[in-house]
């Protein structure tokens, strides 16, 4: 540390992304698609739009917001973008919480919201799950403060249902709630459509995970307009600029190609089925995962261990060095081939 660093700092425990190779190895550590984005991706990012990146990209995001409003039934000004949605997270948490404001989430969740919670100034309350990992909604029905949960939830995988979700939106009318819907599109039950009926809930989500543009750096936010003029005042007091013009091309190409994403995340979701059928029979236990990753654990040799074996032939996935889950990992489900290596893999280490 320099000594220029302020004090409020001093202290911060940053996030710990999942490690980036650049070895030849099967890469299930960090939820990416095994896929690459849509073609139509490449054919937007044609030598006109690079020769126009003298200028700065445009800060209302016209582009994109109205491609993402289209494909969710609303109104672009009921649409923000950011550079990832950590980026929209962040804003939301600095805004609706930020200094002395209150927040939960569940106890295991998303390493980030403790994260923003610190370096916001945030008092955060973290709510242990049930011993099956799932969220017990009645923790959070008339909370009286700010609420964030992923759904699914990482790295459980488990989903609320949509009626469990309103329960939790409906009850706390005088305080934000949050749903980070990164897994969304593995087919659980979206809340997208309760912004045009709750003032108080904003829905985020990502093109990281079911568009394969992890490296691309795009999320957004969805929530009433005046949610959304709010996130845009902090924006523009802090970086207006924070889409790119490659990013916003790129992103409104892929959000309107259904077709190709469609066929892509029915075949993580199949994969992921067979996978978890195939660990059980070499019996892990496996959650009930609505995401593009498997959560597991075996009993017959530690998830520290098998996570350092794994490595050993090629295979990344996650190990979290944290109570109550440190016997699990989270493994992405990768393309067929992919998992039928790792499959075979655990069973001659098993
Ligand atoms: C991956 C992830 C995000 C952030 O994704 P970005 O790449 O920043 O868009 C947010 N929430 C959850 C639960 C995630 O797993």
């Amino acid at each position: 540390m320099s000594k220029f660093l302020s004090e409020n700092y001093a202290k911060l425990v940053p996030y710990v992304p999942g490690e980036q190779v650049n070895l030849k190895v099967i890469k299930l550590n960090t939820n990416e698609s095994p896929f690459p984005p849509s073609p139509k991706v490449k054919e937007v990012l044609s030598e006109e739009v690079i020769d126009k990146l003298n200028l700065y990209s445009d800060p209302e995001l016209k582009e994109l917001r109205s491609a993402i409003a289209e494909q969710f039934g609303v109104t672009p000004d009921m649409v923000f973008c950011g550079n990832g949605s950590d980026d929209v997270l962040a804003f939301a948490i600095m805004g609706f919480c930020g200094a002395g404001g209150k927040l939960c989430c569940p106890e295991i969740s998303y390493g980030f919201y403790p994260v923003y919670a610190d370096i916001f100034g945030v008092e955060l309350e973290q709510i242990p799950l049930k011993d099956d990992f799932s969220i017990d909604v009645n923790d959070y029905i008339g909370k009286n403060k700010n609420i964030v949960i992923a759904n699914p939830n990482a790295p459980t995988g488990l989903a609320l249902s949509f009626d469990d979700v309103e329960k939790i939106i409906s009850s706390n009318p005088d305080n934000l709630v949050i749903i980070d819907e990164a897994y969304m599109a593995f087919c659980g039950e979206s809340c997208m459509e309760l912004v045009k009926k709750y003032d108080n809930l904003l829905v985020t989500r990502t093109f990281s995970k079911s568009h394969s543009l992890a490296g691309l750096r795009v999320g957004f936010g969805i929530a009433s307009k005046d949610i959304i003029d709010d996130l845009n005042k902090l924006k523009y007091s802090f970086n207006p600029y924070n889409l790119n013009t490659l990013s916003i091309k790129a992103a409104a190409a892929a959000i309107a190609d259904n077709e190709y994403y469609d066929d892509k995340i029915a075949k993580i979701v199949a994969t992921r089925e067979k996978t978890i059928a195939q660990l059980k029979a070499l019996g892990f236990k496996c959650t009930e995962s609505k995401a593009n990753f498997i959560f597991a654990a075996s009993d017959k040799i530690a998830a520290s261990e098998l996570a350092a074996k794994l490595r050993e032939n090629g295979i990344l996935v996650r190990y979290f060095n944290k109570a109550k889950i440190d016997n699990y990992l989270r493994i992405t489900v990768g393309t067929d081939e992919d998992m039928q290596t790792l499959v075979d893999t655990i069973q001659t280490i098993v």
